[in-house]
């Protein structure tokens, strides 16, 4: 692993650890470009990541310009990270340099709440530590996320990559994925049910995917016509276009579940008037804005409108290993850091196919 030495350009206060090179942007609206970043060095139970591939989550993009307004600058995005392990502390016992591992969207958790008892870190009650923009206590700055050459991470949060799983496609599971598996368990999707995925970005062709594999009836609702025949070859049975007012009226009170993945506002009502009496709608995008909720349409047929974030530790391993087991990971296209920018662009007109995967070799293009 290179370990850049400058110390010009660096973010935070000085520690003991070693300097990172990495992507940060340093306002809402300026663009990422490249910043030495601190890594701590290795504790007892961490392990340090040389990173591989990273994905870029849309949830990147809001944070790096600051929509949910609580971004700390500099912010440096990415929490689809996969990587070979470089060195590890003494007491862990789960990875050792050479393997493959990957870091999602938490990197520390109290442990002793009720969420972390029951393996749901992600609701933890009092130190949920996310990966990136986050107070780090170490460093005296924030958390840096995994578009960067390395990370070091507790030996809890940090992922087995299964045999046989491609690295770069992997990545997006560790966001993307676990965001759409961990809702589709809890709500005990499976065969017989009809389940509707909205917007297939990063996340929703997960749930596309794994709504299938669970054995639903899946039916995708997007805005893009263009996305019709991929909607199916990955594993919708019915593909719906939104802009047709005529189809979602027909489709009213008939969904047993539906996952809302969308980053951007919209009416929510429109797929509430869809669910069974008894039905779910859960919320995993997390637009900018409040999307105004119509009192009748949750009464009428007492229908329930939840939320989700990501998934726990173990679960996410359970996804991985389903995963592998299944031959499931993401379409993605592969991207230089230096494209990061372009791809942000990109992002806002819903136009991937349909995760970009950051090749973190692409650092050495840049001068020293
Ligand atoms: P993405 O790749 O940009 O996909 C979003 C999709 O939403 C687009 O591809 C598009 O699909 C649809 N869409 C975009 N603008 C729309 C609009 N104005 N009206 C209707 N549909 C629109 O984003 P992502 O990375 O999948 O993330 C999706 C959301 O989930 C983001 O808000 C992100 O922050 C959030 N997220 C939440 C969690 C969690 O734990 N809950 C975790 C990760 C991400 P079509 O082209 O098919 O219409
Ligand atoms: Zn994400």
């Amino acid at each position: 692993m290179t370990i850049h030495k400058t110390s010009d350009s660096s973010a935070g206060p000085a520690l003991a650890g070693q300097l990172a090179r990495a992507y940060a942007t340093t306002a809402p609206t300026a663009a990422l470009g490249p910043l030495s970043i601190p890594r701590r060095n290795t504790g007892p139970r961490d392990v340090r990541l040389q990173i591989l591939y990273c994905g870029v989550c849309h949830s990147d993009l809001h944070t790096a310009r600051n929509e949910w307004k609580n971004t700390v600058y500099p912010c440096v995005p990415g929490h689809e990270i996969v990587g070979r392990v470089t060195d590890v502390g003494r007491d862990v016992t789960r990875f050792k340099p050479g393997d493959l591992a990957a870091v999602g969207c938490m990197v520390g958790s109290c442990g002793t709440c009720p969420s972390c008892r029951e393996g749901l870190e992600q609701y933890c009650e009092n130190a949920l530590a996310l990966t990136y923009n986050t107070p780090d206590a170490e460093t005296g700055a924030v958390t840096y996320g995994g578009y960067s050459e390395s990370i070091v991470v507790n030996e809890h949060f940090t992922l087995r990559v299964p045999a046989g799983l491609d690295p770069a496609a992997t990545a997006p599971l560790l966001c993307a994925g676990i965001t759409t598996y961990s809702p589709l368990k809890h709500w005990q999707v499976g065969p017989g049910q009809t389940v509707g995925i909205v917007g297939l970005g990063g996340l929703g062709h997960m749930g596309v995917k794994f709504a299938h594999a669970l054995g639903a009836h899946v039916v995708l609702f997007t805005t893009s016509a263009g996305k019709v025949a991929d909607g199916k070859r990955l594993g919708a049975d019915e593909v719906v276009v939104t802009t047709s007012g005529d189809e979602m009226t027909r489709r009213a009170r008939t969904f047993d579940f539906i996952l809302d993945c969308v980053s951007a506002q919209h009416d929510i009502n429109a797929y509430i008037n869809l669910l069974k009496r008894d039905g779910t709608l859960t919320l995993v995008g997390a637009p900018e804005d409040p999307l105004p909720t119509a009192a009748f349409g949750l009464i009428m047929g007492r229908r329930r409108f939840a939320g989700s974030g990501i998934g726990g530790i173990k679960e996410t391993q359970e996804m991985l290993d389903f995963c592998a087991a299944k031959g499931i990971t993401a379409d993605i296209e592969r991207i230089d850091i230096q494209q990061i920018n372009q791809a942000y662009d990109r992002l806002l007109k819903s136009n991937v196919k349909y995760r970009f995967v950051i090749d973190m070799a692409s650092l050495d293009r840049d001068p020293r």
